[in-house]
């Protein structure tokens, strides 16, 4: 028996061109929409302006799965991190951010993640799979309806960030339908400045997502010049910086274009002189470009350390005195791991050059 559709794996052409093969009329899609991702009803019995016989179709033939929080941590700040299962052998972790005026979920597209980025946690464990878009877009509806968004309609989560577990443009078709669902006026209709994917630097992917649903962009660069960033960053091999920063030129070419934001890990005594900083600026000349400056995380069994708050400084000074908008990034939740790069979930890894991290599943 084929398993049935997951309505949360489809975004609203989906549901179209589905709706319109059973001989329903288009705007039923939109009713759907509305039901599951504004009023956070997925009981189908309960979705009172469609048919009798829709409803009873749909019963029939689609599924309402979601991925289930296990586990929740609280830090000290308000930074919530859920661990979420997705199926028997796999969970993964999303991070939900309160601040004055806003509210941050950080969302994971992969359970674990292939890449190998030297100082991050994640990448230790290994890769296992891809999220499905129902895995990707379910951790924004699980974390809305425990935050209470469904009974209230405060919106909590203002803004979402692709920066948990994996690279979300190596799952390219998945994290753009949840990405559609984010933005969709039908569905959560968040505004695109609102949603961030952050990549290590995938351009076929970023060229794609400039056509697809531009979104705001973010860019894990670490370092100024290949020999460097082919080290601890090893995917610059395949996409060396010149190419990237093209790439990045590219998606802000267009009138009312926001800038990309630049991420960068400071690493003591690996990426942080004032000769990097320099060449940090000569980089972005071109780009309409913020940086943020993310201090390192610390996780066991990692050989970097963080550079001292004075080195940060300096090296954001020599950023803002050549006119690039820099601030440092504060950290967040790291009392319960949830800060960037510390972010693991439980997986059996399929491939990890680190068999003894491989998951402590049950
Ligand atoms: N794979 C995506 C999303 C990952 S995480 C990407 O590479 O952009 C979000 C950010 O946290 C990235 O910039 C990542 O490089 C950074 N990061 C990873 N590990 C970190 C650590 N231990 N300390 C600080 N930042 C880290």
């Amino acid at each position: 028996m084929t398993e049935k559709l997951n309505l949360f794996d489809y975004d609203r052409k989906a549901l179209e061109s589905y709706f319109a093969d059973i001989g329903e009329k288009s705007f039923r899609a939109h009713q759907l929409l509305k039901w599951i991702y504004q009023h956070g009803i997925i009981n189908i019995e309960s979705m009172s302006n469609l048919s009798n016989d829709l409803r009873a179709y749909l019963k029939e033939n689609t599924s309402v799965k979601l991925p289930e929080i296990i586990t929740e941590k609280k830090s000290k700040d308000g930074t919530k991190k859920w661990l979420i299962k997705v199926d028997e052998k796999n969970s993964i972790e999303t991070v939900f951010i309160p601040e004055n005026d806003r509210g941050t979920l950080c969302i994971s597209t992969q359970v674990g993640c292939a890449l190998d980025c030297k100082f991050c946690s994640t990448a230790q464990q290994g890769f296992s799979r891809n999220l499905t878009t129902s895995e990707i877009i379910g951790q924004v509806w699980v974390a809305n309806k425990i935050l209470g968004h469904f009974e209230n309609g405060k919106r909590m989560i203002t803004n979402i960030v692709f920066m948990g577990m994996g690279e979300p443009l190596l799952n390219y078709d998945n994290v753009l339908k949840a990405i559609n669902l984010m933005s969709d006026d039908h569905a959560f209709g968040l505004s695109r400045r609102r949603i961030t994917v952050s990549t290590s630097g995938i351009i076929p992917g970023i060229d794609r997502l400039k056509e697809d649903n531009k979104v705001s962009l973010a860019i894990s660069l670490h370092a100024s010049n290949n020999e460097l960033r082919d080290n601890i960053v090893p995917i610059n091999r395949s996409y060396p910086i010149l190419d990237l920063l093209s790439a990045c030129k590219r998606y802000t070419s267009g009138k009312e274009d926001e800038p990309i934001t630049i991420e960068y890990v400071m690493l003591k005594d690996v990426n942080d002189s004032l000769e990097d900083a320099h060449n940090l600026v000569k980089c972005l000349r071109d780009i309409p470009s913020k940086v943020n400056l993310i201090p390192f995380n610390k996780f066991p069994e990692t050989f970097f350390s963080c550079s001292n708050l004075e080195t940060i400084n300096a090296f954001r000074d020599v950023l803002i005195k050549s006119g690039i908008f820099a601030i440092t990034r504060k950290t967040r939740g790291d009392d319960i791991d949830a800060a960037c790069g510390q972010l693991v979930g439980k997986f059996i890894a399929k491939s990890t050059k680190h068999q003894k991290n491989t998951a402590e599943l049950n």
